[in-house]
């Protein structure tokens, strides 16, 4: 703010005020200005008021927090255009996030240095590059901001090296002959913590898929009328009245042209209507339920991740106590911290690991946890926009982390944290069979006081 402004506005309360006192007030912003002279003047009674004054008045006003957001995802926050630049900057950003983690758990020497070492152990934080299997052993390269090195996986490290993406990660092995045999593999992973515990419900249920032929709308029913009070007893009827919260992580509408001749598969073949068909539907969830919805591949938003919330025209078909959010988004429910990813990366990992599965999703999302990113592929099925800071970098450890997206139910818990996939409303597609996916649709999860229960509205 000017000097000149700040004197003007203490004028408009007849006082003159003291360049010095000026000279403190500079640098407050519009609204906190305003507010402190009104404060000053209110609370001092001389005609100038003075630099101590002032120091006196910022003591002891009460400045305005910003409000706590308790939404944190892309959305209105955009900024690449998938230049090169845009690439480096991204990856810089992965590196610098997910290393910070890996360093909290070993040391580590930069690339460069190495050459100082001759049969002796190091520790290294990289970037994994180019792995390769030579059957006995694995080989992969890693990078820093200062240079690349190779390592040799020999044994049981040979298969934890063989499930290594574009992974940021700690080795600890001697250095010899140019390159690191490694005696360990250190993921950045996340601490072990207590269960979150609250004294209300969250229900969690993703690929509602509504606009699709295969949509189960009479098991839907059964669910919105659980939660209504309507229909259950006993033991189940209490819980429904405990809900505060639905959370859906995405794929809320089937979409138009997700796949090949999906119109076939369509009840509702235009987008927008496909959307007001979707807000109907939630209405029959009661209104004093608050309903955080996150999106997927099949709506209508771009779909490289992140991304951002429901276009407004969409938004506005869906009554106040609908919260839109992007895709992954983190959630903070009266203290439970839900990240909602949709979960395409999900396939990625499923089809590259072996032992991992579409009937136990669960171990997949543990993966994202332990390698604290969303998306630890590039390259494969899943599109990502080369934001400058990476959002699918598991920042903070969530309470509960929530996905969707390969229609199959699983819940496990991860060093405290709930992992949970919350299968589909829709049942299997022609292209599901063709593809031999056997979706587990209409499982709902609910979490109350640190336990997940599971709640089967199917036939
Ligand atoms: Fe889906
Ligand atoms: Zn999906």
């Amino acid at each position: 703010m000017d000097k000149r402004t700040i004197v003007k506005k203490f004028a408009v309360y007849g006082r003159n005020v003291h360049p010095l006192a000026v000279e403190i007030l500079k640098d407050l912003d519009q609204k906190n200005l305003d507010n402190v002279i009104a404060y000053i003047c209110k609370t001092v009674d001389s005609f100038v008021i003075s630099p101590e004054d002032v120091m006196r008045a910022l003591k002891s006003y009460k400045f305005e927090e910003k409000p706590k957001r308790d939404v944190k995802d892309v959305t209105g926050k955009s900024m690449c255009e998938g230049t090169i630049e845009d690439f480096i900057a991204y990856f810089k950003s992965r590196f610098e996030k997910v290393s910070s983690f890996v360093r909290r758990r070993i040391g580590g020497i930069k690339v460069s240095a190495l050459e100082k070492f001759r049969n002796e152990q190091v520790e290294v934080v990289g970037m994994v590059k180019d792995v390769r299997d030579y059957g006995e052993f694995a080989m992969f390269d890693l990078e820093d901001k200062t240079g690349v090195v190779s390592v040799f996986a020999g044994g049981k490290l040979r298969e934890v090296a063989l499930e290594l993406f574009d992974d940021v990660i700690g080795v600890v092995g001697i250095y010899r002959n140019g390159r690191i045999y490694a005696d360990r593999i250190v993921f950045p992973d996340i601490p072990i913590r207590e269960r979150a515990r609250r004294d209300f419900g969250v229900v969690f249920i993703s690929d509602t898929h509504f606009g699709s032929r295969e949509f189960l709308e009479r098991e839907w029913d059964l669910f919105t009328r659980w939660l209504s009070g309507e229909i259950g007893s006993g033991r189940l009827l209490d819980l429904a009245g405990k809900v505060k919260y639905v959370v859906i992580a995405g794929d809320i509408v089937d979409g138009v042209g997700i796949y090949p001749k999906q119109e076939e598969d369509l009840l509702i073949t235009d987008i927008y209507s496909q959307y007001e068909y979707a807000a109907e539907q939630l209405e029959k969830i009661p209104k004093d339920i608050k309903i955080y919805l996150s999106v997927g591949n099949h709506d209508a938003i771009r779909q490289a991740e992140p991304q951002p919330a429901l276009p407004k025209e969409m938004r506005d078909l869906f009554s106040s106590n609908v919260v839109h959010v992007g895709n992954p988004a983190y959630v903070n429910l009266d203290g439970l911290n839900v990240l909602i990813y949709h979960g395409r990366s999900l396939d990625d990992l499923i089809t590259k690991i072996p032992r991992l599965s579409y009937n136990r999703p669960q171990e997949a999302m543990i993966e994202l946890l332990k390698r604290r990113h969303l998306c630890p592929l590039y390259g494969g099925k899943t599109p990502i926009a080369p934001e400058r800071e990476d959002l699918l970098v598991i920042d903070e450890i969530p309470d509960v982390l929530h996905s969707g997206h390969i229609h199959t139910y699983g819940v496990g818990f991860y060093r405290g944290v709930l992992v949970v996939n919350s299968s589909a409303w829709q049942a299997q597609t022609e292209f599901q069979r063709k593809m031999n996916l056997n979706p587990t649709p209409c499982n709902v999860a609910i979490y109350y006081n640190g336990e997940v229960g599971r709640l089967r509205f199917c036939k």
